[in-house]
């Protein structure tokens, strides 16, 4: 089990700090989400493999470098589209697919309504971007189809991760590295995430 990675930044932090904060209107919230995403994905992404090239400057040739592998986000529909923005800052040619799940209040587990997953090979780097790691259903489903449809070299990036949802993912996809910017203390009776930051779709998008 490669388990939960915490990206201990003071500018993640600050981030976080005013995502946290009930006051910060939708637009600020957007804004700053897409910047801790960014910061967060440029630490998660540190392993990335990287094919060497030469590069003519005005002057010689010299040693340069490329992404080895395709790169595909997927965001789980609709708070992780939040954190799209701040990934494609950090690659362009990232491609993006979407997944959309909602919640069987019977059976109490996550039923696929959308799905739009570029094609790749088993070489591609898949980041599945959630901002809340809650219970983990959503995540371990989300992964369970992307391993189905050949993803084999997968990672999970979430903003605040509860012990709840990181604990099922090390039950369910214990091959699977979570990262995130805050562990926090545990879930409430509704499902969310305490101290957390609230319902981030709602946040992100004033529904609420
Ligand atoms: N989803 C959210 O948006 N917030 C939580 O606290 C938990 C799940």
């Amino acid at each position: 089990m490669t388990g939960v990675t915490v990206i201990d930044h003071p500018l993640v932090a600050r981030h976080l700090s005013v995502l946290r904060d009930r006051a910060t209107p939708a637009g600020e919230f957007r804004r700053r989400m897409s910047e801790a995403a960014m910061l967060i994905g440029f630490e998660a992404l540190r392993d990335l493999r990287v094919e060497r090239i030469d590069v003519e400057t005005p002057l010689e040739t010299t040693a340069g470098a490329r992404l080895a592998d395709d790169i595909v986000v997927i965001a789980i529909l609709r708070a992780g589209l939040g954190m799209v923005d701040g990934f494609l800052g950090l690659m362009p040619e990232a491609r993006v697919g979407h997944l959309g799940m909602y919640r069987d209040e019977q059976e109490l587990s996550p039923v696929g309504y959308y799905e739009s997953i570029p094609e790749h090979g088993p070489e591609a780097e898949i980041v599945l971007v959630d901002p809340m790691l809650a219970t983990g259903g959503s995540a371990a489903s989300g992964l369970r189809r992307l391993k189905e449809r050949g993803a084999q070299r997968l990672r999970f990036v979430c903003l605040v991760a509860a012990p709840e949802g990181v604990r099922r993912l090390a039950e369910k996809h214990g091959d699977v590295t979570v990262y995130c910017a805050a562990l926090d203390r545990e879930l409430n009776e509704q499902g969310y995430i305490l101290p957390g930051l609230g319902d981030a779709g709602d946040r992100l998008f004033g529904t609420r």
